[in-house]
């Protein structure tokens, strides 16, 4: 099957897309390219658009404007049932009366293939996802995780050119998530299949994607690999959506000095044109005792995080910090002046 599936695996191209709901407008001119064998995120907050984007793909919803293509054709206007997309959602959608089996053979019945070709990879299918043995079993004689590797043993059956997941962890507590997220990794790699995962869970991003596009109000953000988008950021929403950040925005006032409102001057690797507007980021973690960079402030809140220590700062010129030591030694108390230090590597220019 391993074989089969990577040798259908295809390249899918979104372009110019646009979906208006009546004043909503879902996707503003999305384009994307997901690479044959790839696993692409989609990541971003409620109402981005994330879901329009991926019934786009799958052919639930027309777009007003713009073309998806699949190896270079177009699928725009084929019905979904002809695009061969296997889909996981985050409700399960496993039908209720159906036992395992007949869920998973399912898409198999549905394109007239013979019976016992359908056992066979039926079989296949379900001792991928490591529920062999399960095939007599109604849905709800099953946990969340096990529908969810049902859901997961139907998309991927028919051997699909792609493999689409709309948040199909979200109802799964922490740990079995983690696991499956896990799964999914393990099982995509494997048949090499070209997948689009949405979440709005970073983490989940960080740990599943070979690259992440982030999305806001219909657009695409960045589209990075993991360390870009968190090493990287293209902009404040994607500095600010992925991790936990510092941002703040001055002038560069001279090759390699940012000048913030405050009037803090912060030493940068950025040549860059004296008078240009820039954002900088520094990552709570990135901080140290010492730096190039000095900041002394007061402690306006401290909390112990087990491997860590996070702390809110309040510098003397306004400006505000938020910084992440590993736990030694005593939590710093409230009120308390500590003195931390960052260098130019460490702090991202955008
Ligand atoms: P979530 O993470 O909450 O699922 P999302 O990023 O998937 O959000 P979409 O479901 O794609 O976002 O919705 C994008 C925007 O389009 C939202 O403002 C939503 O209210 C609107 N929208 C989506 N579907 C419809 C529809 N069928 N009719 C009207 N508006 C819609």
């Amino acid at each position: 099957m391993a074989e089969r599936a990577r040798a259908r695996t295809a390249e899918l191209r979104v372009e110019g897309v646009t979906k208006r709901f009546g004043e909503v407008l879902a996707l503003d001119g999305v384009s994307l390219a997901v690479t044959e064998g790839e696993l692409l995120t989609i990541l971003g907050p409620s109402g981005s658009g994330k879901t329009t984007l991926l019934k786009v793909v799958a052919g639930f919803e027309a777009p007003d404007a713009g073309t998806v293509r699949v190896d270079g054709a177009a699928i725009t206007t084929l019905p979904p049932a002809r695009r061969d997309i296997g889909m996981v959602f985050q409700n399960y959608a496993l039908f209720p009366h159906l036992t395992v089996r007949g869920n998973v053979a399912f898409p198999l019945e549905m394109r007239n293939i013979a019976r016992t070709e359908i056992d066979r990879r039926v079989g296949e299918a379900l001792a991928l996802v490591e529920l062999a043995g399960y095939e007599a079993r109604l849905p709800r004689q099953l946990s969340g995780g096990q529908q969810q590797r049902v859901a997961l043993a139907r998309a991927i059956v028919f051997n699909p050119r792609l493999l689409l997941l709309d948040e199909p962890f979200g109802a799964l507590d922490r740990k079995l998530r983690e696991t499956m997220q896990l799964e999914v990794r393990r099982l995509q790699r494997r048949l090499g299949l070209t997948t689009i995962f949405i979440t709005h869970d970073q983490e989940e991003a960080l740990v599943l994607s070979d690259r992440i596009a982030v999305m806001n109000k219909g657009t695409i953000q960045q589209v990075a690999t993991t360390t870009e988008i968190y090493e990287r950021p293209a902009n404040d929403f994607v500095a600010d959506f992925v991790g936990e950040s510092n941002i703040f925005h001055g002038t560069l006032t001279e090759p390699g000095v940012v000048t913030l409102s405050a009037g803090r001057r912060l030493m940068v690797n950025r040549a860059g044109r004296v008078g240009d507007r820039l954002g900088v980021l520094m990552r709570p973690e990135r901080f140290a005792g010492s730096g190039a960079n000095t900041f002394s402030g007061e402690v306006l809140e401290a909390v112990y995080l087990g491997a860590s220590f996070k702390l809110r700062l309040a510098c003397a010129d306004g400006l505000e910090l938020l910084v992440r030591q590993p736990a030694r030694g005593t939590l710093p108390a409230a009120g308390q002046t500590i003195e931390v230090g960052i260098d130019p590597d460490a702090i991202h220019v955008f």
